[in-house]
């Protein structure tokens, strides 16, 4: 049971942005900002590190394309693009998406903050990670 597999599959209602036979583009039922837009693969997969390579790349040229249109259509001075995987960082539906975030001004609903946590030895992070 996944709710962006019923709206895919039109069990459930939603705005379509954007359809294709492999990616599926809709209005965020919760607009953060006016035209907050989810782009999702037609395939479930539930998060990006779990996504093969030629669906994550036909889904980031969508995302691209309508970030594209939307700052165009919106007039919006920037914008936000998010993909949150796992729970801990933010991910509430485990189906890959991207939230296109149009942004407005400084005070406008999306919040988005880096703190630096305690220094760190870069050397040591790059020998962990590399
Ligand atoms: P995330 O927290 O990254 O998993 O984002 C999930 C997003 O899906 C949230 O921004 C929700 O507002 C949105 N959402 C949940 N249900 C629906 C729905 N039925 N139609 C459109 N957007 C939805
Ligand atoms: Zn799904």
């Amino acid at each position: 049971m996944c709710i962006f597999c019923d709206i895919i599959h039109h069990e459930i209602p939603s705005k379509v942005v954007y359809e294709d036979d492999q990616v599926l583009a809709i209005l965020d039922i919760a607009q953060v900002t006016k035209g907050h837009t989810l782009v999702m693969p037609k395939k479930h997969v539930e998060n990006l590190l779990e996504c093969d390579d030629e669906t994550a790349a036909h889904l980031i040229q969508v995302v691209k394309k309508l970030a594209v249109q939307i700052q165009a259509r919106t007039g919006a001075a920037a914008i936000n693009i998010l993909n949150n995987n796992g729970e801990l960082a933010g991910q509430t539906v485990k189906h890959l998406h991207f939230h296109i975030i149009p942004r407005y001004n400084e005070n406008d609903a999306f919040v988005c903050e880096f703190k630096e946590s305690e220094k760190q030895d870069l050397d040591e992070v790059l020998a962990l990670i590399q």
